[in-house]
């Protein structure tokens, strides 16, 4: 796209956010209950955010390099990066987050039927129906595609019986995208990938509590639940593909956090926890040296991860990186969390008072340990690089 052609979208872009997003979302989220998920019980935190989300929604601009005829913005992946910045520069938040986003749109995009994309994309830009993964099972571990839960062919549909566990937001979600068994003769190659509804008769989800003190992720029952055959997406037996393809965005996603801006930045929360020398610098050499060769690191991983960025959308970057990234990534932040407790002071440990914002520094602390289990563990990760990227022998 010309320079100039790009310069005329980032004045109109500026304007427009400017004059549309509403002064209360261009200050970052409160807490985890103020973001915004959608789906069908969705109760926005606020009128300004339920406003941002249908107005940005309605300009296709929570998914903006979507194609238009999908519910997306239809830009060019230089004009989605110019409004990334720009909506950075005013601080407006993202109107939207939801795996249906990060995920399944992705998957369908490439994998699904014109009737699956028409269906399920504008509902997912909309932000009208939130969608669940499920994946991990009980017995299967990290050997993912040893899964278990069964669908027997009945014709018209599948019948679905077993368990999925870890299934983030199960009890909140309207819908599950899941890998389900349809071949036993077969490890990989016996594997489906499908849609249902999570009010169908037979889905039950039982909430498992976390280490933070907050129970985002369930335990998920199926039994004998039928889903229409017309719901797979890719081929039957050959969900393993689309699973894979959904993983690779999965992990992109959550590299993403080690690039995360929370509401103060380290040094700003260092200095108004330990104060300062009289020369402005803070007041902790030790900690000083620690949070500018953290600083370094992000930089350089901000780079990185735009260059990936780049490169995916020109169809350049290699299957394996997202899990360089991810490894990267969410090791970046769980240091950042660390940073933050120490330059947090006392507070930074409280829980429960108003001080702390109901412990909201600890709380977010002890989430990131997740990061680097989530979305496939960095052992994991690891043994791709080496086998896929490094080629190293007897990986
Ligand atoms: C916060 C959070 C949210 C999640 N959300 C979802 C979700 O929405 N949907 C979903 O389907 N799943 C979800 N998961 C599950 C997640 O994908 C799994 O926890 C993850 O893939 C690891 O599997 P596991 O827990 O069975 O660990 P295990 O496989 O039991 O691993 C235990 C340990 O052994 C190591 N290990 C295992 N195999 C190897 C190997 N071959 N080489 C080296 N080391 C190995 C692992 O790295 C790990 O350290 C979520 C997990 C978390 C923590």
């Amino acid at each position: 796209m010309a320079e100039a052609a790009l310069d005329d979208f980032r004045r109109e872009t500026r304007r427009w956010l400017e004059a549309n997003c509403p002064p209360e979302m261009r200050t970052p989220p409160k807490s985890a209950d103020d973001v915004a998920w959608g789906g069908r019980r969705f109760e926005p935190s606020s009128q300004a955010q339920a406003d941002w989300l249908r107005i940005m929604g309605e300009r296709g601009w929570t998914v903006p390099d979507w194609p238009t005829e999908y519910g997306g913005g239809g830009l060019a992946p230089a004009e989605a990066k110019v409004l990334k910045q720009e909506m950075a520069a005013l601080g407006c938040r993202t109107p939207l987050y939801s795996f249906g986003i990060s995920m399944l749109g992705p998957a369908l995009l490439k994998y699904g039927t014109e009737a699956q994309k028409k269906e399920h994309l504008p509902k997912i830009a909309r932000g009208e129906i939130r969608w669940c993964q499920g994946y991990s099972e009980p017995n299967a571990y990290s050997d993912l595609a040893s899964l278990a839960t069964r669908a027997e062919d009945k014709g018209d549909h599948f019948l679905v019986n077993g368990q999925k566990v870890w299934t983030s937001y199960a009890d909140k979600a309207d819908m599950i995208f899941c890998l389900v068994r349809t071949d036993t003769s077969s490890k990989q190659g016996g594997i489906s990938f499908l849609l249902f509804d999570m009010e169908s008769p037979g889905v039950s989800t039982k909430p498992i509590l976390l280490i933070s003190g907050n129970s985002p992720f369930c335990e998920t029952f199926f039994d004998d639940v039928k889903v229409p055959k017309e719901n797979v997406v890719g081929e039957i037996n050959k969900g393993w593909n689309v699973a894979k393809y959904l993983l690779g965005h999965e992990r992109e996603m959550i590299s993403g956090m080690g690039l995360r801006a929370s509401e103060q930045s380290l040094p700003e929360r260092a200095l108004a926890h330990l104060g300062a020398e009289a020369d402005g610098r803070l007041d902790d050499p030790m900690l000083r040296a620690r949070i500018a060769a953290f600083e370094v690191r992000a930089a350089a991983f901000q780079a990185m991860s735009e260059r990936f960025i780049d490169m995916l959308k020109a169809g350049k970057a290699d299957p394996a990186q997202p899990s360089m990234m991810k490894y990267y990534g969410t090791e970046l932040n769980k240091d950042r969390h660390e940073l933050m407790m120490a330059a947090g002071g006392a507070d930074a440990l409280e829980w429960d008072s108003g001080r702390s914002h109901g412990g909201a520094a600890a709380r977010s602390w002890l989430r990131t340990k997740a990061n680097s289990i989530e979305g496939g563990t960095s052992e994991i990760q690891l043994n791709i690089i080496a086998k896929r990227i490094l080629n190293l022998p007897g990986a």
